[in-house]
């Protein structure tokens, strides 16, 4: 059960009991960073409340807050369905880098599969910010490259606080 909202023609919103959510526990992990979530192919918001549950149960994390869920259209190849983003605020010990590889097994997991640049995707998990820390590796650039420029990003940022 979601409440919708129509922010315009192109962009909707979604909040639940998971997507609004704040923990009221107390973490001891080291690092805070900050996710963002996307996906576009199949029953996206059911993934993304599986990837809830995962993330809850997983002791190398510890889930603080999420945002609404946005639904905007696609950018790049236009052709396809619009997307769904959330944003996810968790505390964990693991270093940035490793912390990378973590989420690339969590996509490959929810059964990411890649063909091109910007084509459909099951789940994409990118590291918005990782405390307040600035990277620039091959591997890895935080904060995330597009962050600001984008409406996945900025809207559901802006429902976090
Ligand atoms: P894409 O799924 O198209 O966004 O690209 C994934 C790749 O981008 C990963 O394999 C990373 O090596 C690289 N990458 C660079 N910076 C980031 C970041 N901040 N978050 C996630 N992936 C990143």
């Amino acid at each position: 059960m979601y409440i919708k909202r129509k922010l315009n023609k192109s962009l909707q919103t979604f909040k639940g009991l998971h997507f609004g959510y704040t923990s009221k526990h107390k973490s001891s992990h080291r690092y805070t960073t900050t996710i963002g979530i996307g996906g576009n192919i199949g029953d996206v918001k059911r993934r993304f409340e599986h990837l809830f549950v995962y993330l809850k149960r997983d002791k190398r994390v510890e889930l603080i807050k999420t945002s609404l869920i946005l639904k905007n259209p696609s950018f790049g190849y236009i052709d396809q369905d619009d997307f769904f983003n959330s944003i996810i605020i968790l505390k964990t010990s693991m270093q940035a880098s490793l912390f990378l590889d973590y989420l690339l097994r969590v996509e490959k997991k929810f059964g990411r599969t890649r063909s091109f640049k910007n084509a459909p995707r099951t789940l994409d998990l990118d590291i918005i910010f990782f405390n307040n820390r600035v990277i620039n590796t091959k591997k890895l650039q935080v904060p995330h490259k597009h962050w600001f420029k984008r409406d996945s990003v900025i809207i559901p940022l802006m429902d976090i606080r």
